[in-house]
Order: C-alpha cells, then structure tokens, then sequence
C-alpha cells in the first residue's frame, strides 16, 4: 500500500506540490495526470525516495521512504520514463544485479528471469550488452529487473514510451497481474487512454494541487457532464480543448509550460537497482 499524507515540495522559490494526501490500496492501480509542470514527476519520485519532501509523510507498505528508505524499497519497483541501464551489462547481468540488490537466491533469479525475459521478449536478447539494444528494449530490461522482486507497490512514469504494440498488450496484461496479486500501482501518464484502460483510480493534478483523487466511478458521477476522461481532464484543470489544439500539442499532451528546470541538488546517494 502507497499513503502519501499533507505531502509538499518546494524547489528554491518554485512550489512543486502542496498539500496532497492519496492512498493507494493493494490491488488497486493508480493514474496520475495533469499538465506539463503539475507536479507528477516530482511526486513518484518523492515516493520512490529520490528527492526528499518538504513537508508530510510517504509511506511504502506501512515504512516510511525518509525514516526507513531501505525497507520501503525493497517493496518497490520504480520505472522511470528513461530507464539508466549499465551499457556494459547485458540483460541478463542486470536481472543478476537486481536480484542480488534485493537478496533473490539463484533459483529465484533462474525461475523469475527466464519467464520475463520470455515475457518481454527478449530471451535472444540475453547475453546482449545494453549498450546494443534499442530504446523499446532497454524499456523491457527496466520492467523486467523492477519485476523481478515482486514488489508491493509499483510506480510507472509514461511505461509506453518506445515499446511496440506487442510490448504494450504485455505490459497492460502483466500490470493487471501485479494489482490481481495484491500490488498497489501507480501510473503517470498523457496518455488518456491508457489511464482509462487500466486505472482503477485516477488522481488529477494542477499547478501541484489535488483536483480529484477517487475511484473511476466517482469521477463518472463528479463530473457526470463529460463524456469522456478526456473532457474531464479540461475541466478539472480548467484548460479548453481549442487551447490544447492551438497549441499543436498532442491531443492526449497537456499545455501549460513550466518554467526552466535548475539542476535537482538533493538527489539521495544511495545506489539504485538498474530501471
Ligand atoms: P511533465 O508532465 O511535464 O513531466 P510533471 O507534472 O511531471 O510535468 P514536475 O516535473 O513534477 O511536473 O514539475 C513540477 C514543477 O516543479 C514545475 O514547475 C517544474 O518546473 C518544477 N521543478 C521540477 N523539478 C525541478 C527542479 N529540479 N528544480 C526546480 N524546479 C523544478
């Protein structure tokens, strides 16, 4: 179970997030949306550890991510949208590294890693060094290494970026499988259809504030004039479908701009598994 309690987060002068609390419950999977700039990415990773919060609580099946890091991650799997793979590695030397990280015996790491290697396709990518895979590849290797463990509570930042649409349908099936087995997921994503697709629950945020937090049903009710997550998404965050296509965006992107990112000084040493 994710519970994120008065969460907030302040880059120098720039208010990130404010004042959110969410849970999500085992079984449960989780959409974050919101415009560019409404504070998702520094939300997962506030989760994940990454950046400390200024203020609240994060709590990763009952450990708290500041007070007790390594317990909270062991229940973790975090995939970023651009997974930092070690090019000299290959794929199945960095499911090694993962199940060493999180204390799998070999027949663990045997059993687990052929069946998602098989999974993701990419057992004749075995013996491959990262540095020869393509983007969709190194996006299969992160999932494949996140999986291993078999994490409580999952964290997904855009998950199909690169992949092919073999690769999404095994990605989809694979994340409904995780929540059936009693994970708690959570998804950031533009991509409208796919929270609609997979997400028990949605979150929408703006300008780092909570606009709606419940389950898919709840919003249909709350915002019972729309006809689609789409139109939802517009009116929770105040933005007009004509601003969205004057900008020549993607119809699933949001537009509001934010300002220029400063180098992040407060990223955590600790060693991360390869995602
Ligand atoms: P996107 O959809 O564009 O990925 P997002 O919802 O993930 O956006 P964040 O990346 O969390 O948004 O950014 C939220 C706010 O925090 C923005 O105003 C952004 O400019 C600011 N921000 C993010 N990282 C930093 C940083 N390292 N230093 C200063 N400001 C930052």
């Amino acid at each position: 179970m994710i519970v994120v309690t008065g969460y907030g987060k302040t880059y120098q002068d720039v208010t990130a997030v404010s004042g959110l609390s969410f849970t999500v419950e085992p079984g449960q999977v989780l959409g974050l949306v919101g415009p560019n700039g409404a504070g998702k990415t520094t939300t997962i990773r506030a989760i994940t550890g990454i950046i400390p919060p200024t203020e609240g609580a994060l709590t990763i099946c009952g450990h708290d991510i500041v007070a007790d890091p390594i317990k909270a991650r062991q229940q973790l799997a975090y995939i970023p949208d651009d997974p930092q793979l070690f090019d000299l590695l290959t794929v199945y030397e960095h499911l090694m590294f993962s199940a060493r990280v999180y204390g799998l015996n070999s027949a663990e790491l045997e059993e687990r890693g052929d069946r998602l290697l098989s999974r993701f396709e990419l057992l004749d990518k075995r013996d491959t060094p990262a540095s020869d895979l393509s983007r969709g590849m190194r996006q299969k290797v992160a999932i494949s290494c996140a999986y291993l463990h078999e994490p409580k509570a999952i964290l997904f930042d855009e998950p199909l970026t690169g992949l092919d649409p073999q690769a999404i349908r095994n990605l989809k099936n694979s994340i409904r499988e995780r929540a059936t087995a009693g994970a708690s997921v959570m998804i950031s994503s533009h991509l409208l259809s796919l929270v609609e697709d997979l997400c028990t629950h949605i979150l929408i945020l703006d300008k780092g504030r909570r606009r709606f937090f419940g389950s898919l049903q709840e919003l249909r009710t709350e915002y019972s004039s729309a006809e689609s997550l789409e139109e939802v998404f517009f009116q929770a965050t105040g933005m007009t479908e004509a601003a969205v296509l004057a900008s020549g965006e993607d119809q699933n992107t949001a537009v509001a701009t934010p300002p220029p990112r400063v180098p992040e000084t407060e990223s955590g040493d600790a060693v991360e598994p390869p995602q």
